[in-house]
């Protein structure tokens, strides 16, 4: 939440109430959120023992699970299908929990993603133009090169809404930029809107082999939805880059796009594998609280005020998009690939 998402709630006659330090880790003060109406609580406690709308953006800890109440409305992050004690505590508890990641637009778009995507895509030529500082064990290239010194390549592989934003912020420093891509209405796309400055080619292993022994940077940023990410660069194409190449493998929450990736965290962000450094955090937004929590609630908003404005249900009849957002109902799963990844009635 952010102090316009509070102005906004009790300009509409709800009554907002805020846990103390909650924007912290975003520089938005307690005073902040009661300027903008918020009531100021000291404890968790009291903010889960008297909401009917309680709003998140991570998924609900093991020890918040006894605080939730019969009828409760949770709205957050949640991906459950990993999570079946996360999952049987919502359901005991009697909650309905509508998850972020689930709500679909009519086009089949998730709409409280795509900022989250924005970010780590961008973040994505930062990382990577960083980690190519020879001090970071990198080649010592600089992207956008200077006069009479060549750029740096950057290629980027799966040009969705992470790839997009990785391509203009590569463009944006002076990188020479590929984007290979399996879908052609998107390859057309990106070449309407990047012109000349980006180069698409259909993604193949043989395509892939050639762009990726030319790159100084990798970003991963391949999705096939609903399933764990294809690792289409292998092995032999990582140790075929040059000795301090980099590769951001943004799709790691996904199991990755490339052979050598394996999850890191921000504290020890990158590994080396054949001369390559891998940067592979699998939660890159959260490195900027800031910028991310006000692109989330940009989003997150909306759904909100139409909860909090009709009721749930009436709410979830209004706004089709909420309808594949509920994964639990007044203590019934709702959500049919949580069931099946948990073997569960739905
Ligand atoms: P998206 O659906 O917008 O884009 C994915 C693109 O990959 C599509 O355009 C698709 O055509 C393309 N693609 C599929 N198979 C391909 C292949 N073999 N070769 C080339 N392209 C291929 O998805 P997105 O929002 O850009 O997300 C990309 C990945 O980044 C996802 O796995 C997402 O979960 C992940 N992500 C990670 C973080 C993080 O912090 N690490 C943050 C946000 C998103």
């Amino acid at each position: 939440m952010v102090p316009g998402g509070v102005d906004t709630l009790v300009a509409a006659g709800h009554e907002v109430l805020v846990e103390s330090g909650a924007g912290s880790g975003s520089l938005i003060s307690d005073e902040e959120f009661a300027a903008a109406g918020a009531r100021i609580v000291e404890t968790r406690e009291e903010v889960f023992g008297t909401c009917d709308l309680l709003i998140k953006v991570k998924e609900v800890q093991p020890e918040e699970v006894e605080l939730l109440r019969e009828g409760q409305i949770l709205y957050t992050y949640l991906h459950l299908a990993p999570l079946p004690e996360l999952t049987e505590g919502l359901l005991s508890r009697g909650v309905t929990a509508v998850a972020y990641e689930t709500i679909t637009a009519p086009d089949g778009t998730l709409p409280l993603l795509t900022p989250m995507s924005e970010v780590a895509g961008r973040m994505a030529i930062q990382e990577g133009a960083h980690h190519l500082h020879r001090s970071c064990g990198g080649s010592g290239i600089l992207l956008g090169g200077v006069p009479g010194v060549p750029r740096g390549r950057t290629v980027i592989v799966g040009g969705g809404v992470v790839g997009l934003n990785a391509a203009k912020l590569a463009v944006g420093i002076g990188a020479e930029v590929t984007v290979l891509e399996k879908s052609a209405g998107r390859m057309r796309y990106l070449d309407d809107i990047f012109g000349s400055r980006v180069t698409t080619l259909k993604s193949s292993a043989v395509t892939l082999a050639a762009s990726i022994a030319e790159a100084d940077l990798v970003v991963g940023a391949v999705l096939v939805p609903g399933a764990a990410a294809p690792r289409v660069v292998t092995r032999e194409m990582v140790a075929g880059m040059r000795e301090g190449g980099v590769i951001v493998d943004v799709a790691v929450d996904q199991g990755g796009c490339c052979e050598t990736t394996r999850p890191t965290t921000h504290s020890k962000p990158t590994y080396v594998v054949d001369g390559v450094v891998h940067y592979c955090v699998a939660n890159m937004p959260g490195a900027m609280p800031r910028t991310s929590t006000y692109a989330l609630t940009n989003v997150t908003l909306e759904y909100a005020v139409t909860i909090a404005n009709y009721g749930f249900e009436e709410a979830v009849r209004r706004d089709s998009c909420l309808r594949p957002g509920v994964n639990t109902y007044a203590g019934r799963l709702t959500c049919r690939p949580v069931a099946e990844s948990q073997g569960r009635d739905y």
